[in-house]
């Protein structure tokens, strides 16, 4: 069976729901199973802006069929949204089945992602949640589904089945955007500091600000635990323009104290997604008087693959300034350099699981020189993120990174800390 005329679609959302309701309720009460296999399209609004919405939704409707010509017939496909497929599998034969399912439809896309001659592809990542196990209700079964995919994003992974854990987690992600609005009122939000060092000066080059939240009852709750939460919804914006705004008065007040460092912000999928995200940085800097060759953007390889086009038109305008961009966390998503390249990169942070694993292992001492060679020919720099002890800023500074960040040097600190920090840091501990 097919559904996949995906404008019709758009217009039958509760046919979907009924649908997955059904198949819940026969595996109910025949102690069968269900399963629901979500998969999240990127590149589809990318897809949209070359085509026209029309082409495009005829477009998407090809992959969709040749997805459901792949898969067997009592499995139904549904578009619930442009960039999202459905399939609901009654009766699955086991949980890894449903697995081989998903990287099937992925393998259709990724072999079709050219299939409109155009030069957006598509490419995608699924998540699975199974009845029982995941949930008992249908709403219960999308929302694990739906926390999976997030997973399969934040990891780079491209299968993720749900788990109670995740389930949990959601729970934890409904708590998180209930106390937000007044996390932000009440000032519970606030930023922290750390430098980035040059090696070969020692002198502090760049300083990131970091979110921090001290929750009244729940204490501190850190950023890589809430972010992913909120960073889908507004409040993902109103966070980049609270670290925005700290971040040039804060370089305000230590530039006025003396210390000539960069500041840097981190930038995520979401607000990367925005069309204005370059004007509104350069607004920033503008309005606090930094010129934008003395700011920094970091930002994932996973956000700039999400956002391929309007990525690209943003850090084009950024990069025409001066600004610094930065590929954060390298080595922990799977894309490939070479996929990165196209960006106007000029900065690449490699993530301390590399790092971390430096002085035993020649394959990741390999992987570091690599880049450098590289950033050689492309021109971009490489920092060491996570150094925590001499020996490894030793080791960065053998293989020729640029620059390092870790508690080698230095902790998050709030800015009267900074105000107080030498220009010139030694590598401690
Ligand atoms: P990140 O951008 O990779 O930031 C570096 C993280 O590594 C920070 O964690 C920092 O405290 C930690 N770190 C620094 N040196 C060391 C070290 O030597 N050893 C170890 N083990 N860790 C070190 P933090 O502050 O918990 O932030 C976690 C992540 O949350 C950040 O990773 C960033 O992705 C995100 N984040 C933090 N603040 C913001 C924000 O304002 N906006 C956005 N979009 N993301 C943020
Ligand atoms: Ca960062
Ligand atoms: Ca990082």
């Amino acid at each position: 069976m097919t559904r996949l005329d995906i404008e019709a679609a758009f217009s039958t959302r509760d046919v979907w729901m009924q649908h997955l309701g059904l198949v819940i309720d026969t595996a109910e009460k025949s102690s069968g199973t269900a399963a629901l296999v979500a998969v999240d399209l990127d590149g589809v609004s990318d897809l949209e802006v070359e085509l026209g919405t029309k082409d495009a939704a005829a477009a998407l409707g090809r992959l969709g069929q040749l997805i459901t010509d792949a898969l067997p017939d009592n499995y139904d496909t549904w578009f619930v949204r442009a960039d999202r497929i459905w399939i609901i599998m009654p009766s699955p034969p086991s949980a890894a089945s449903a697995e081989a399912f998903a990287l099937k439809v992925l393998q259709v896309v990724s072999d079709h992602s050219g299939f409109h001659n155009g030069v957006t592809s598509i490419s995608g990542v699924a998540g699975i949640a199974l009845y029982p196990g995941h949930g008992d209700t249908r709403f219960q079964i999308v929302a694990a589904a739906e926390a999976a995919i997030k997973v399969a994003h934040s990891e780079g992974r491209q299968v993720v089945r749900a788990d109670t854990g995740l389930i949990a987690d959601r729970a934890f992600g409904r708590w998180v955007l209930s106390e937000f609005p007044s996390a932000i009122d009440d000032h519970q939000i606030s930023f922290v500091h750390q430098p980035i060092v040059d090696l070969s000066t020692k002198r502090v080059e760049k300083l990131e600000v970091l979110a921090r939240w001290q929750h009244p009852e729940r204490g501190a709750i850190g950023p890589g635990t809430f972010i992913p939460h909120i960073e889908n919804t507004q409040f993902g914006d109103v966070l980049f323009d609270e670290s925005l705004s700290t971040a040039l008065r804060d370089q305000r007040s230590w530039t006025a104290n003396g210390l000539d460092a960069i500041a840097a912000v981190n930038v995520s999928a979401t607000n990367l997604e925005k069309w204005d995200l370059a004007d509104r940085i350069l607004a920033a800097t503008e309005l606090w008087g930094i010129p934008p060759d003395r700011f920094s953007i970091e930002m994932t390889e996973t956000a700039l693959i999400r956002n391929g086009r309007r990525a690209k038109s943003s850090l084009a305008e950024l990069a025409a300034s001066g600004m610094t961009i930065s590929l954060d966390d390298f080595g922990t998503g799977y894309s490939s350099l070479s996929q990165i390249i196209d960006y106007p990169i000029s900065n690449v942070k490699v993530d301390r699981s590399i790092i971390s694993r430096l002085e035993s292992s020649g394959r990741h001492r390999a992987i570091v020189s690599a880049l450098l060679v590289m950033g050689k020919e492309s021109g971009f720099t490489v920092t060491a993120e996570g150094v925590e002890t001499a020996a490894e800023v030793q080791i960065a500074t053998d293989l020729g990174c640029e620059f390092a960040q870790g508690y080698a040097f230095a902790k998050p600190m709030p800015i009267e800390s900074v105000l107080k920090l030498p220009a010139v840091l030694p590598a401690t501990s």
